[in-house]
């Protein structure tokens, strides 16, 4: 454990790395340790995974959700900024929505598909109105932001290694963090807050037991000295897609941002508007054929535990959500899309 934990630090570049039983449970704690109470709102994309905005419930707050670009798939700064300047009142240094009278307290930055968010921008908005930065890096392990690490920008950030994930541990998950006190903070939180002794078991605060176990940890040690090669397949197949849809009309391939070199987690075609229409024939027939592509997850808003929380004008997300088809994205296809 303490050894999967130093090699995903030396990886990242962050000070402490906590690993817990998965990213939920990472998103959870991140959230918890950044002062997040309830009634408090957080502002999230409705274009994500549930876990997302399921974790913002675990610690009673609610979910506030914005709008994504075109360009990264993820949260439009410049949009959220403006968004902000009319719903947000900002006293003594924190932000509050004028409309609720509740404090918009964080934001989670999510790197959609692996594509890395705006973050130097969202970090100055975040500055700007007094709000926590956490970084949902969950399907980002291997992405870069300008050079660096994803995961180096939030008070927190998470990762995940669920089955699905670039690497695996079976289930987990990390918590990122630069700040060493909140790193251990996060440990003793994970680990049902139990304070060192030879034999007693005395508690100081409400605590978890998301420790990772050993043995998906030691996983996780071999899955990530795998990783390059597993990044390295996976941009081959991103070229190699890249490349076949530049020639097919209606329908293109989202490369990664300009300032970004991402793992490319799960691949993405976007429809043109006109073409719309046709992702569920698409669906249909790759899928009847045993290609495995899959729609956009539902967004956020439009489920219905979350239909009635606040929100910003969400059109980008939703024409994003319309017009998005994810293809198969494994390590391995690289070999196999000549077929295509
Ligand atoms: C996978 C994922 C999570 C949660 O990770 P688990 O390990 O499955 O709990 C959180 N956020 C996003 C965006 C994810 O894709």
């Amino acid at each position: 454990m303490d050894k999967f934990e130093k090699m995903l630090v030396d990886y990242t570049g962050v000070k402490k790395a906590v690993a817990v039983v998965n990213g939920t449970a990472a998103l959870h704690i991140s959230l918890n340790l950044s002062g997040v109470k309830k009634n408090d709102e957080v502002l999230l994309p409705t274009l994500t995974f549930i876990a997302t905005a399921n974790a913002v419930s675990y610690v009673n707050a609610i979910p506030h959700f914005v709008d994504s670009e075109e360009k990264t798939l993820g949260t439009d700064p410049q949009k959220l900024f403006d968004y902000l300047k009319k719903v947000g009142d900002i006293r003594k240094d924190a932000c509050y929505n004028r409309n609720t009278g509740r404090r918009i307290r964080a934001l989670v930055a999510v790197h959609t598909f692996g594509h890395p968010v705006d973050l130097d921008s969202l970090q100055n908005l975040c500055e700007h109105y007094g709000i926590i930065l956490i970084e949902d890096a969950a399907e980002a392990l291997g992405s870069f932001y300008k050079k660096r690490h994803v995961g180096n920008w939030g008070k927190f950030s998470i990762l995940s290694f669920n089955g699905n994930k670039t690497i695996t541990t079976g289930g987990g998950g990390a918590i990122l963090t630069h700040d060493k006190n909140l790193g251990k903070l996060a440990k003793h939180i994970t680990t049902t807050a139990k304070k060192p002794h030879k034999w007693q078991f005395n508690h100081d605060r409400i605590g978890y037991n998301y420790r990772m176990p050993n043995i998906n940890a030691a996983l996780g040690c071999a899955q990530l000295e795998q990783l390059s090669t597993f990044l390295e397949q996976k941009r081959c197949l991103a070229k190699r897609y890249a490349e076949v849809f530049r020639r097919i009309k209606g329908v293109r391939f989202f490369p990664e941002p300009n300032f970004a070199r991402s793992n490319y987690w799960l691949n993405v075609l976007l429809l043109d508007n006109s073409h719309r229409h046709e992702r569920d024939g698409v669906l249909e027939t790759t899928n009847s054929r045993g290609i495995m592509t899959r729609p956009s997850w539902t967004l956020m808003h439009k489920l219905p535990m979350y239909e009635k929380c606040p929100r910003m004008d969400l059109s980008v997300a939703e024409r994003i959500e319309q017009t998005l088809i994810n293809i198969p994205s494994s390590a391995m296809d690289c070999m196999t899309v000549n077929v295509v």
